[in-house]
């Protein structure tokens, strides 16, 4: 393993793995998570996550798994296992492939005797073990448990320890890549830079046909600017990054690319501030001054709750019905039956009868209905599961009615039509 150099420069940690130990992560009831936090910690101090794997509690491939990250990252964290019982073992198969030798610590023995004193509780032998650390580790205070973290370092690599439980993990992860922390001060000056940018209304191979010959040119510049597109049912979003020392710098590049990139989509575009399309329409109600309601078929009021998951909807949402079934169509929102008989409870008369039964009912402004079929039952030849219509009227605008057909199964197209509504509404209020 490579040693400190000579003249005592430690070459800054450019590529990490992670290592998540835990036989439950294996099965089908827990999932990694930490290392989507750790992904996203370390790219913001421009180390590079190159590889994570998963283990179980079992001491050889644990070594295995880790002696080879150890050959290949500047950093390798593991998390997880270092828990008081038998299976937890990270710390001793580090300690062992390290050849440290496992000490206890008496201030971290202290700490934890402490925390269970606190809650009027003796604290068991067991837990002594949590106090073993190998020489020359660093104990990481853990605020939110009893088990401190470990930072080793091995020659140039450093090795950190962190416990599995996201809320003790997450803050001692975040304090050691403060630009004062251990990981912070051994990152280069290097840092990833990105903006990112959220469309709708565009399939992803749309935006993506809209969108190449940028990629081209960004590719080949320099430094390069990354792009990724990851497409979510109704929304396509884009992210640039860039790596850079220069922060200033980088920001302008990154700004310069994303309006060239809002220029190429247009109105598509509903924000580059990673503001979710209901807040978006939500400002747009309130600059406007305008209150809203929904009646809701297939989607059964999940328009409405995406809506009020907004703090301070109550603003403008006035609120809405949900008409599953036609008696309620008929009933609350005087929907007529000859219509429903005539056309089909999805179709665009009985849609717009929705928004009027509705702005009678609640005089809300903005008015929006939702009707299709979600599936998987429920569909005919003409009209197939993922049929939606959606009716919109806002003041000062005729009534618009659309007919969709989403793609997916039940829960894509109940998601799609609400992110349509959404966006018809977003542009209707323009
Ligand atoms: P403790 O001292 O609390 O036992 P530990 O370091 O031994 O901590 P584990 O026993 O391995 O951690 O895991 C404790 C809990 O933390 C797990 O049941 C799980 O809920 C959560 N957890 C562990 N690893 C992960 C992970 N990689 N992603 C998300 N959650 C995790």
């Amino acid at each position: 393993m490579a040693g400190v150099k000579p003249d005592g420069a430690v070459p800054p940690l450019r590529t990490a793995e992670v290592i998540a130990v835990g036989s439950e992560l294996l099965g089908t009831s827990r999932l990694d998570t930490n290392s989507l936090f750790i992904a996203q910690k370390l790219g913001e101090l421009g180390i590079e996550l190159r590889a994570k794997a998963v283990v179980g509690d079992e001491r050889r491939r644990l070594h295995e798994i880790f002696v080879h990250a150890l050959g290949r990252a500047d950093l390798v964290l593991l998390t997880g296992g270092l828990g008081p019982t038998d299976d937890d073992l990270t710390r001793e198969v580090v300690a062992a492939a390290l050849s440290l030798e496992l000490i206890e610590d008496e201030t971290i023995t202290a700490r934890i005797r402490a925390r269970f004193e606190r809650r009027g509780m003796r604290m068991p032998d067991l837990n002594r073990r949590q106090a073993m650390v190998p020489r020359g580790a660093v104990a990481l205070p853990n605020a939110n448990g009893t088990a401190p973290g470990l930072l080793i370092l091995a020659g140039d690599r450093v090795v950190v320890l962190l416990p599995g439980p996201p809320r003790e993990l997450q803050p001692i992860l975040s304090a050691l890549c403060e630009e004062t922390g251990a990981l912070g001060r051994r990152a280069g000056r290097e840092r990833i830079h990105t903006v990112s940018l959220f469309t709708t209304g565009r399939s992803e191979s749309h935006v993506e046909e809209a969108t190449q010959p940028l990629y081209s040119q960004w590719r080949e510049a320099s430094p390069p600017i990354e792009t990724t597109i990851l497409a979510t049912p109704g929304q396509v979003e884009i992210h640039l990054s860039l790596r850079s020392d220069d922060g200033p710098s980088a920001r302008r590049i990154l700004e310069d690319a994303r309006a060239q990139l809002a220029d190429a989509l247009g109105d598509s575009v509903f924000t580059t501030s990673g503001r979710t399309l209901p807040q978006v329409v939500g400002e747009r109600l309130l600059e406007r001054k305008l209150t809203l309601a929904a009646a809701e078929s297939c989607t059964g009021g999940l328009l409405l709750q995406r809506l009020t998951d907004v703090a301070g909807s109550s603003a403008y949402v006035r609120g809405g019905i949900v008409a599953y079934d036609n008696r309620v169509k008929e009933t609350l929102l005087d929907v007529p039956p000859d219509l429903i008989a005539r056309h089909g409870a999805v179709s665009e008369p009985v849609a717009a009868a929705m928004v009027e039964g509705l702005r009678a009912r609640t005089g809300a402004d903005v008015c929006v209905a939702i009707t299709g079929i979600a599936g998987p039952g429920g569909g005919t030849e003409a009209k197939p599961v993922g049929t939606v219509v959606i009716a919109v009227e806002v003041p000062g605008r005729a009534l618009e009615v659309r007919t969709h057909l989403f793609p997916g199964g039940r829960e894509m197209v109940r998601l799609q039509a609400t992110q349509s509504a959404l966006d018809r509404v977003r542009r209707l209020l323009d």
